[in-house]
C-alpha cells in the first residue's frame, strides 16, 4: 500500500481515541472550556448516563460569529500562540483538539453569543463536517449539546456501560471540576433530575461546604485545614485525621494550578505523611490544592492532562510531605477553643467554625503551615480547632521539660484540655472532667504513641536511652534468626537493644530502651526480630525504622486491666497534651473522645 494522508475525518476519529473515552470525558473538555471562558456560572444536564444527550451551558465570553467553524477545527486554539506560551500556560485547554474529537464521534450543536452581539449563533457538526452558522436564541455566553455519542462507530459504542456507570464516571469527573474552582456556580443534572447544584462561594475558605455537598461528612466534619507558603510553591485545603480515614482511596483530590491531577510524587507524599498515624489498609481522604509557577511544572504529558511532570519533584515531594505532616502532628488535644480574654494574635486565619484561637508558643516554626481544624470534632467539639504547641518532651531521659517560652501548664483545671482524671473503666478507659463535660480515653493506645513518639524523639536526637537489664534474658532462635541477629547489630543498638548472638541458634538481651525497661524482654526482643526478617535487607529497615519502635511502643505501653491510681491517669492526660500526633495510635485508631456537657443533655433529653 502506498502512503497518504489521512481524511481529516479519520485523523479527528483516531484522535477522538485519546480524548473521547467515555461520557465523563466529553463533560470534562466541555467544563475546562467553560473555565477557560471565565463563566461564573456553569449548567450540566445529561441524559441516559450521558450517551444520549450531554448540555453544558455557560455565561462566559462566547465565541465570535466567525472562529465557530474554526473551533471545530483540528489544533484550533484561542488559548496558544507560540511554544513559549505554553511553557506558561494558565488555561485549562489548549491542544485544540475536543471540540473537532467530540464531533468526530457524536452530534454536536454550538451555540454562542459574545456579550455584545445582538444575538447568538449556532452551527451543527458531526464527523461529515460543520454548517454555516445559524442565528439562534441564547443569552451571553454558550452552550454545547452532544448527542447520540459514538452513533457510527458502533465498535466503541459497544465499550461503553451501563447507563449508571456511566453516570458514575461522569458525576466523578463532574466533582472534580467543581472542587477546582469554588467561586464559580455549578449544578449537575441527570434524566432532569438535579443531583447538585453548587452556588458560588464568595471565599474558598468556605469551600468547605462545597467538600461537604460533594464528598460527603468524612473531611468536611473531620478534616484539618492547612495552609502553608514557601519557597513559591503554596499548598492550602483540607486533609482528614487518620481516624476519618477509608476503606477506599475514594476521596483524594489533588489539585496542581487548578487543575486535578494523578500524580505518583503526589500519592507518594501524601502517603509518607500519614505512614504512622494510618491503620494499615485505610486510606486517607483530602482535598488540596497546590500553586507552583507554571514553568515548574509540565502539563501537555498527557492528551486529558490528568498527569503533570514536576521539574523540581524532589522539592515537591518533600514540601507537601513536610507540610501534611506537620498538620497531622498538630493533632494533638489543645487547649478549649473558647478562651474568655483570650485575643487572637495578628496574621491568624479567619475559619469557619474554627473559633480561631491561635498558637501561643511563640517558638512554632515558621514553616509549619497555619492550621486549625476546619470544623469542630464531633465529638470533640469543645477541644477542637487548635493549633498545638511543639512536643515539650525531654527525650533524654524521657521526662517533661519545657524549653524556652513554651508555656508550662496551667494549674487552673479548667486550663487543662483533657481535664482532670476521676476514673478508670474496667481496665481499659480514664474518664476525665474538663471544663466542658466528660473525656474518654482509651489508655493503652494514648500511652503506645506516648511511647513512640519519644522513642523517635531519642532516636532523632542524642539515641535511645538503655538501660542495662539486672539478669540477662537468654533467648532460642533459630540459626536463621541468629545470624540475623549477629548482622544487625548495629540497627539494633539504634532501637536501644543490645543483643548478643549466642552460640549457633540462641542470643542474649543484655539492655533494653530506659522506657521499655517495665516490657517483656523476651518478647520484645522477638517482635523485633520479625519485624527486621520482614523488611529484609537493612536498607529497607532503616526506612521503616519508625514502624519497628511502633512494634516497641506497644510493649512499653500500660496493659489494659492494669489498675492505675488517680496520679498516674492524670500524668498520662498531661503527657498526652504534650505529645504530637496523641490523637491517635500507633494504629492510627482514636485515643479520646470528648461528650460535652451538650452532647449528655442531649442523650438524657434534658432542657427539651
Ligand atoms: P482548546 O480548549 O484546547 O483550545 P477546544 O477544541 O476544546 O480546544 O476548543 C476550541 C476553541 O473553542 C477554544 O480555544 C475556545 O476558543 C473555543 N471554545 C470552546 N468552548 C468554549 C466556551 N464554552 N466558551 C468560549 N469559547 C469556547
Ligand atoms: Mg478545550
Amino acid at each position: 500500500m502506498r502512503i497518504r494522508h489521512l481524511s481529516s475525518q479519520l485523523a479527528n476519529q483516531i484522535a477522538a481515541g485519546e480524548v473521547v473515552e467515555r461520557p465523563a470525558s466529553i463533560v470534562k473538555e466541555l467544563l475546562e472550556n467553560s473555565l477557560d471562558a471565565g463563566a461564573g456560572r456553569i449548567e450540566v444536564e445529561v441524559e441516559q448516563g450521558g450517551s444520549a444527550l450531554i448540555r453544558v451551558r455557560d455565561d462566559g465570553c462566547g465565541i465570535h460569529r466567525d472562529d465557530l467553524v474554526l473551533a471545530l477545527d483540528r489544533h484550533a486554539t484561542s488559548k496558544l500562540e507560540t511554544v513559549d506560551d505554553l511553557a506558561a500556560i494558565r488555561t485549562l485547554g489548549f491542544r485544540g483538539e475536543a471540540l473537532p474529537s467530540i464531533a468526530s464521534v457524536a452530534r454536536l450543536t454550538l451555540s454562542s453569543r459574545q456579550a455584545d452581539d445582538a444575538h447568538a449563533w449556532r452551527i451543527d457538526a458531526d464527523a461529515a463536517g460543520s454548517g454555516e452558522p445559524v442565528p439562534a436564541a441564547h443569552p451571553p455566553g454558550t452552550v454545547v449539546e452532544v448527542r447520540d455519542l459514538f452513533f457510527n462507530i458502533p465498535a466503541r459504542r459497544k465499550f461503553l456501560r451501563a447507563e449508571r456507570t456511566e453516570f458514575a464516571y461522569l458525576e466523578e469527573t463532574f466533582r472534580r471540576i467543581a472542587l477546582s474552582r469554588f467561586d464559580v456556580a455549578f449544578r449537575l443534572s441527570h434524566n432532569r433530575r438535579v443531583i447538585y447544584d453548587l452556588p458560588a462561594l464568595a471565599d474558598s475558605a468556605a469551600g468547605i461546604e462545597r467538600i461537604a455537598a460533594l464528598c460527603g461528612e468524612t473531611i468536611a466534619e473531620y478534616g484539618l485545614a492547612l495552609e502553608r507558603d514557601a519557597g513559591g510553591l503554596s499548598l492550602r485545603g483540607w486533609i482528614g485525621t487518620p481516624a476519618s480515614a477509608r476503606s477506599q482511596a475514594d476521596t483524594q483530590y489533588f489539585f496542581v494550578n487548578g487543575r486535578v491531577v494523578r500524580d505518583k510524587v503526589v500519592s507518594h507524599a501524601l502517603r509518607l505523611a500519614y505512614q504512622d498515624v494510618l491503620h494499615h489498609g485505610r486510606h486517607p481522604a483530602y482535598v488540596l490544592y497546590l500553586d507552583i509557577p507554571p514553568a515548574e511544572v509540565d502539563v501537555n504529558v498527557h492528551p486529558g492532562k490528568h498527569e503533570v511532570r514536576f521539574r523540581e519533584s524532589r522539592l515537591v515531594h518533600d514540601f507537601l510531605a513536610r507540610t501534611v505532616k506537620a498538620a497531622l502532628a498538630h493533632s494533638a488535644p489543645e487547649a478549649p477553643a473558647v478562651r474568655p480574654g483570650f485575643a487572637p494574635s495578628p496574621g491568624a486565619p479567619d475559619r469557619p467554625g474554627g473559633g480561631g484561637a491561635p498558637s501561643r508558643d511563640s517558638s512554632y516554626p515558621a514553616w509549619q503551615p497555619r492550621m486549625q481544624q476546619s470544623m469542630p470534632l464531633r465529638a470533640a467539639e469543645a477541644a477542637a480547632a487548635l493549633y498545638a504547641r511543639t512536643p515539650l518532651v525531654d527525650p533524654v531521659d524521657g521526662r517533661q521539660a519545657f524549653a524556652g517560652e513554651a508555656p508550662a501548664p496551667q494549674s487552673a483545671d479548667d486550663e487543662l484540655p483533657l481535664g482532670r482524671a476521676v476514673a478508670q473503666l474496667h481496665g481499659v478507659y480514664i474518664l476525665a472532667e474538663n471544663r466542658h463535660g466528660l473525656i474518654i480515653v482509651d489508655m493503652h493506645a494514648a500511652h503506645e504513641r506516648i511511647v513512640y513518639e519519644r522513642l523517635k524523639l531519642g532516636r532523632e536526637g542524642e539515641g535511645i536511652r538503655v538501660q542495662p537489664l539486672l539478669v540477662p534474658v537468654t533467648l532460642r532462635l533459630s540459626v536463621a534468626e541468629a545470624e540475623l541477629v549477629e548482622d544487625s547489630r548495629e540497627l539494633l543498638a539504634a532501637l536501644g537493644l543490645e543483643v548478643e548472638r549466642l552460640g549457633v541458634d540462641g542470643a542474649v538481651v543484655r539492655a533494653v530502651p530506659a522506657l521499655l525497661c517495665e516490657a517483656d524482654a523476651e518478647r520484645l526482643v522477638r517482635d523485633v526480630i520479625a519485624d527486621i526478617r520482614t523488611w529484609g535487607d537493612s536498607d529497607r529497615v532503616r526506612e521503616r525504622i519508625d514502624e519497628t519502635l511502633a512494634t516497641m511502643a506497644c510493649h512499653g505501653a500500660v496493659r489494659a486491666n492494669r489498675r492505675l491510681t488517680l496520679a498516674e491517669m492524670d500524668g498520662l492526660l498531661r503527657d498526652m497534651e504534650r505529645t504530637e500526633r496523641s490523637g491517635q495510635c500507633n494504629h492510627g485508631r482514636p485515643t479520646w473522645t470528648q461528650l460535652d456537657m451538650k452532647a449528655l443533655d442531649t442523650l438524657f433529653m434534658r432542657g427539651k
